[in-house]
């Protein structure tokens, strides 16, 4: 961890100040711990059971920070700099391993030295590798969470289960062998990123339901993954308690009472936790140069077709015109695949040196920045002031 992440950020009260302040020709990152308390909270406070932050999500320090102050304890992670980062700065935190392909190395490392106990696996040859690992403790405290695959839901944007995940049947050997091998036992499907359909989690408690009948084992755990929406432009998501409904209505008709039960939010917890203040470098008519873009915080723009709340910041220039228009905004690369899918609304007289607040940007954004051609995000600062999303 770098000095100047580890500092707590600058604060300010909005986007305004931030540009008052700074004047910045790069991209700011503007981080709302409050919003994110809240939405840890709101997790905290309604999930039946523990809830996982999934560091991948967004892994920097202050938002992993503001996590842990609002009381979230729990992390998913899935490498081994992801498992020391949060031990490290949080020794009562708990992690969980729950990437299905390890090395062993690393299996040894998070066992032995990091304390790691859950381990997620979807194939015989993982399950072997990992008890192979970890002889030198006892099997009793090993818990194996045999990850299946879900049939693709309806408004999803990532079907994560395409890549990982296992067969029914496969699930029910794995768990009668993990427990034969002296080991606890769970299971965990993730029904992908940005997931609308709440009834996709019923669905998926289904087919465990299924394979803990046929495997006859006694589940440790039941872990529902991620996939809980934010709101996007035209994509508002539907409000997380139709989820949990949905949650608590699976465990019951599914016979899972008493399990511990595990959920592993990303994006519901910090899309609205971080916006994203950008300068337009140059206009030509209705074409912005703005200073980030596809390889920096918005890739996501592209990969899952998201649109983002987007409003003029213009601290102390004349009053922007009441007329709109819309601009397409290219990134700051030399490559020509750098523009942004989604046009820009915003006042017609716009200019160079104004800024624009991106909103919604606290998921997969700095978290798949690339430092292509020189171009790097990494200022983060706080505001205080409410996400624009609210006015979606
Ligand atoms: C990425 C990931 C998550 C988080 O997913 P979101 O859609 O951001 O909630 C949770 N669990 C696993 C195993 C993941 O790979």
């Amino acid at each position: 961890m770098s000095q100047r992440q580890s500092r707590r950020a600058a604060s300010y009260a909005d986007a305004e100040a931030v540009a008052r302040a700074l004047s910045p020709s790069y991209p700011v990152y503007l981080l709302r711990p409050h919003q994110l308390a809240a939405n840890a909270r709101a997790f905290l406070e309604r999930f039946p059971g523990s809830v996982l932050y999934a560091v991948k999500c967004n892994p920097h320090p202050q938002v992993l920070r503001a996590l842990y102050e609002a009381g979230i304890r729990h992390f998913d992670t899935a490498s081994l700099p992801e498992i020391a980062q949060v031990s490290e700065a949080y020794p009562d935190a708990k992690t969980y391993f729950m990437h299905p392909v390890k090395g062993r190395a690393v299996i040894r490392t998070a066992y032995e030295v990091y304390g790691v106990r859950h381990f997620v696996i979807d194939h015989l040859n993982e399950l072997e590798k990992v008890l192979e690992e970890t002889r030198k403790g006892p099997r009793a405290d090993l818990v194996f969470v045999v990850r299946l695959t879900t049939p693709p839901a309806a408004g999803t944007l990532y079907h994560l289960a395409a890549k990982f995940g296992c067969s029914e049947s496969e699930a029910v050997e794995l768990l009668q062998r993990a427990q034969a091998a002296g080991c606890q036992v769970g299971l965990a499907f993730h029904v992908g990123s940005q997931c609308r359909t709440p009834g996709a989690y019923g669905t998926a408690l289904e087919i465990c339901g299924r394979v803990a009948a046929a495997a006859k084992v006694k589940l440790a755990c039941l872990d529902v993954g991620g996939g809980f929406p934010a709101d996007y432009v035209e994509m508002v998501a539907p409000p997380l308690e139709l989820y949990l409904e949905e949650v608590r209505r699976g465990l019951t008709a599914n016979g899972f009472e008493g399990v511990d039960v595990f959920c592993e939010p990303g994006r519901a917890l910090v899309a609205s936790g971080c916006s994203l203040l950008i300068q337009v470098q140059l206009r030509k008519e209705d074409q912005l140069y703005v200073n980030d873009g596809i390889y920096g915080s918005l890739s996501e723009m592209v990969d899952a077709g998201i649109r983002l709340p987007v409003r003029l910041v213009r601290p102390d220039g004349p009053a922007p015109s009441p007329e709109e228009r819309e601009f397409v905004v290219n990134g700051p690369t030399c490559d020509s695949l750098d523009v942004l899918p989604q046009r820009f609304r915003l006042p017609a007289d716009l200019r160079e040196g104004d800024w624009i607040e991106v909103d919604q940007v606290g998921a997969y954004s700095n978290a798949l920045a690339t430092n292509f051609n020189g171009f790097y995000p990494e200022t983060f600062v706080t505001v205080e002031d409410a996400p624009l999303a609210r006015s979606l």
